[in-house]
């Protein structure tokens, strides 16, 4: 018999025991923010910077988290609810200025380790400096910033609520689901669109439309959000979690629907286009696209944010989804 809710609420909670004695507040990623803001100052002096990724969405800095950052012309801040263009041309200026931006933080910061990834579908500049925090750093794109900002919204209804999203994160590093990890094929941000989708699934959250979301009334910064520890020693989040896998196990219709934020009710497969016939011949970066397993991108236009999930990668993750009951999360020792 699965544990009772209680039982993995408790778990949960003490799997996070030790964000209560640290420091949280976000000023501790300030100073990245200034040593970015200096760099991008020296490249471009009309550039501002924004701070987005878990940090925003949730509020809080956790220890181990890496900080996501973009630096955006006045432009692109002005005209905040604007498509970022997917264009080669657009690509190559944005690997332009990262390469400028990549050789100022090596000048300055000679021990820290400066990556260039070009590849990807977005080119980045990866900071280790060893000791703090990393970071990533794009240019001219309000993406990143609108989804972060659309998720803080979403969990600001129902701050609690980002506990749910920490467990599930947490999860899908130590399962090897994480794309994070070697082996796994979502990001932790699919998995908060697969949270929140749950959520609005269940009632939980009010529905936001994702065009609503505007880049020019985004702090750059994001405030802190004081995360409460879970009440009831998690009784409600055990529930929450036991029903998130229900869910997915045993009502999302995978073969069928979509996870997507980009309108209330249900998204077919069939409405954009996923289909088996898509899926033999789309491409990205010369990568098979997978539609196995979607999530709609609220704001990159036909992005499956799950295309990376094979077939043998999401028997992988039902099975864990299973597992995960008996195991509250990974989190029961
Ligand atoms: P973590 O604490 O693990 O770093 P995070 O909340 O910062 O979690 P990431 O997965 O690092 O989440 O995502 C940061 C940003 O990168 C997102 O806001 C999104 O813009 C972009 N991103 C991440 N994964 C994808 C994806 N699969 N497709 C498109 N964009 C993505
Ligand atoms: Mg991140
Ligand atoms: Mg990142």
């Amino acid at each position: 018999m699965p544990p009772a809710a209680a039982v993995v609420g408790r778990s949960v909670t003490r799997a996070f025991r030790h964000l209560s004695t640290q420091d949280l507040h976000t000023r501790r990623v300030e100073e990245a923010y200034r040593v970015v803001v200096e760099c991008v100052a020296a490249v471009d002096p009309a550039m501002r910077l924004y701070m987005f990724g878990s940090t925003a969405v949730y509020g809080v800095h956790e220890k181990g988290s890496d900080v996501d950052f973009v630096a955006l012309s006045k432009t692109d801040v002005e005209d905040g609810k604007g498509e970022d263009a997917a264009t080669q041309v657009a690509k190559g200026l944005q690997a332009e200025f990262l390469g400028k931006l990549a050789r100022v933080v090596r000048q300055r910061h000679f021990s820290w380790n400066v990556e260039e990834v070009r590849r990807t579908r977005v080119p980045v500049v990866r900071v280790k400096d060893g000791s703090s925090v990393d970071f990533d750093i794009t240019v001219n794109r309000r993406n990143g910033v609108r989804n972060s900002a659309l998720l803080r919204a979403y969990f600001e209804q129902d701050p609690p609520c980002r506990w749910l999203s920490m467990g599930v994160k947490r999860w899908s590093k130590r399962a090897g689901l994480n794309a994070s990890v070697v082996g796994g094929s979502i990001t932790s941000y699919g998995f908060n669109l697969m949270v929140v989708y749950y959520l609005l699934r269940r009632g939980a959250l009010r529905f936001i439309p994702p065009a609503a979301i505007d880049v020019a009334q985004v702090p750059p910064v994001p405030p802190y959000l004081p995360l409460e520890p879970p009440r009831n020693d998690g009784a409600e989040l055990g529930e929450q979690v036991l029903d998130f896998l229900q869910f997915y196990l045993h009502e999302f219709d995978a073969a069928h629907h979509v996870i997507s934020l980009s309108r209330p009710g249900i998204t077919t497969k069939e409405q954009l286009n996923w289909t088996k016939n898509a899926e033999d011949r789309a491409r990205m970066n010369g990568e098979k696209i997978n539609y196995q397993w979607c999530i709609e991108d609220p704001y990159e236009l036909n992005l499956n944010v799950g295309r990376n999930v094979t077939p043998l990668k999401r028997d992988f993750l039902r099975r864990h989804l299973e597992k995960a009951r008996e195991t509250a999360l990974l989190t029961a020792t």
